[in-house]
């Protein structure tokens, strides 16, 4: 790929055994822990976009997010609120967006929001009202929004090590600022007691290296090993996924905001489909815009998620040296993120309000206020809401069949029919049961997705209700009695 070799190239000092084929260490300065924190920054939809051009895309590096991101491309625009739904679900932004334009190699290629307004917003007044973070929507008046118009730069919150000292590196990725002794006893935990059997390597580091060692995060124990030595993510089996999450270490999860109605194939309780509405959808898609070092925190410390809890919790002593405020963070997503539910500890942006000096001369920006008490001939002080905010990201009033893998389709473009015949099983084998997504279960779902390709089998189980032959037999008619699926779903 000629467009890589482009990018720039950093060198990393690694210490491996060869014999053994192992990276002990890696000394490095502060552009590479500044991409390796990165890292921690992106969405996770972004993730499985640029894992998906990178390498095999068969590949599960991302338990099922695959499946939902491609759900979300398949799906039809209509079936979401707003063409920028749609968007910015294919295309995550965090909220902490203006992160990677500092960093010496930027691996997202997403590149910052841009704000669009109505061609005739200056002539009109009924079309300043308006903007777009997509350049596709319409204006009242009928045109499309597609006049891109700058917006004043916002403010970085930087949370990546400011310190302008080196580096040490294990091979599971736990990053210390360098010395001598952290050295020694990173050598003795190996069982080294000099550097003998032990060589210094200087390497190239670029955008390819750094993709495999993005998708090594999530599935080695080695992730420098494997990126520089092996060369490639080994996509290894999965352990079993631990056994969810305690109750009392989910504050508040009495609240139960989601219905899911799953059916359970009775044998070994593992869950087939589920059937559920657009807020259940809504929070499932919110997934992809949730970054790694969120996703991670907010599953409540995964064990097995490769070595992103060894990068989260070095990223957070690393930059508690700097300021305290940093570690306490909570995950905010962009406004247009805005889904209808959020059993997580999720915050959602306000959707932001602009200001903008309208002049027949160009030069219009949005400003999050003019300061200016005189206005000249011409000039018009114009206050611009969100067209792309909307109070949910599927359409209302649908139903959705999700697989155990996570893969959304809406009912009206799919077959239950052959859904059902595709299973090859007896019908009485199957059980329909209702849980309520409150945040215990929202959590070991994202868990579940996160690591496991059976999210709802394994995220669900723990919650559903004993077999009861009972109620097995009295659910079962009420499929049959009504004909459509809304009615279904409303009786429950
Ligand atoms: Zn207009």
């Amino acid at each position: 790929m000629a467009k890589s070799s482009e990018k720039p190239k950093f060198s990393l000092r690694l210490l491996i055994d060869e014999e053994k084929n192992r990276v002990i260490l890696a000394e490095a300065g502060k552009d590479f822990v500044d991409v390796l924190c990165s890292l921690l920054t992106l969405p996770m939809g972004t993730i499985v976009r640029l894992l998906e051009k990178h390498q095999n895309p068969q590949s599960s590096v991302v338990g099922c997010l695959h499946n939902l991101y491609k759900s979300v491309a398949d799906m039809d625009v209509d079936n979401f609120e707003s063409q920028a739904c749609k968007h910015f679900l294919l295309h995550p932004r965090s909220a902490k967006g203006s992160h990677g334009r500092d960093l010496k190699l930027n691996i997202d290629d997403t590149g910052a929001t841009k704000f669009f307004v109505c061609p005739n917003f200056v002539s009109t007044e009924a079309c300043r009202k308006l903007f777009s973070n997509v350049s596709t929507m319409k204006c009242r008046c009928g045109s499309s929004m597609h006049r891109e118009i700058p917006v004043e730069e916002q403010q970085a919150d930087g949370v990546f090590p400011s310190c302008r000292t080196s580096f040490v590196i294990t091979d599971d990725l736990k990053v210390a600022l360098n010395s001598m002794g952290l050295v020694m006893n990173v050598l003795n935990d190996f069982g080294y007691s000099g550097f003998d059997k032990l060589q210094e390597m200087l390497i190239d580091v670029g955008f390819e290296e750094i993709l495999t060692l993005l998708g090594c995060l999530f599935t080695s124990e080695a992730p420098l090993t494997d990126t520089f030595l092996r060369k490639h993510c080994m996509s290894r089996k999965r352990k079993m996924l631990t056994p969810l999450v305690q109750e009392s270490s989910v504050a508040g999860a009495a609240d139960n905001l989601l219905t899911l109605k799953v059916y359970v194939r009775k044998t070994d309780r593992a869950v087939l489909y589920a059937e559920c509405r657009e807020e259940f959808v809504d929070f499932l898609f919110t997934f992809l815009a949730i970054p790694i070092e969120f996703a991670w925190e907010l599953s409540i410390d995964i064990g097995n998620m490769g070595c992103v809890g060894n990068l989260c919790r070095s990223v957070k002593d690393l930059s508690f040296e700097k300021q305290k405020a940093a570690t306490v963070s909570q995950c905010m997503l962009p406004y247009f993120y805005n889904g209808r539910a959020q059993p997580l500890d999720v915050v959602i942006q306000e959707s932001p309000k602009y200001e903008c000096l309208v002049t027949h001369y160009g030069h219009n920006m949005l400003c999050k206020k003019i300061n200016k008490a005189v206005l000249s001939n011409g000039e018009i002080i114009a206050k611009f809401t969100s067209a792309s905010a909307s109070i949910g990201l599927v359409k209302g009033e649908t139903n959705f069949i999700l697989s155990d893998d996570l893969v959304v389709t809406p009912m009206n473009s799919s077959s239950t029919i052959s859904l059902l015949s595709k299973l090859q099983m007896n019908i009485g084998d199957i059980e329909e049961q209702v849980i309520s997504i409150g945040k215990a279960e929202a959590t070991s779902l994202l868990r579940a997705s996160l690591i496991t390709t059976s999210a709802l089998t394994n995220g669900l189980s723990n919650f559903l209700s004993k077999m009861d032959p009972d109620e097995v037999t009295q659910s079962t008619p009420k499929i049959q009695k009504s004909d459509k699926p809304n009615e279904a779903w409303q009786l429950l």
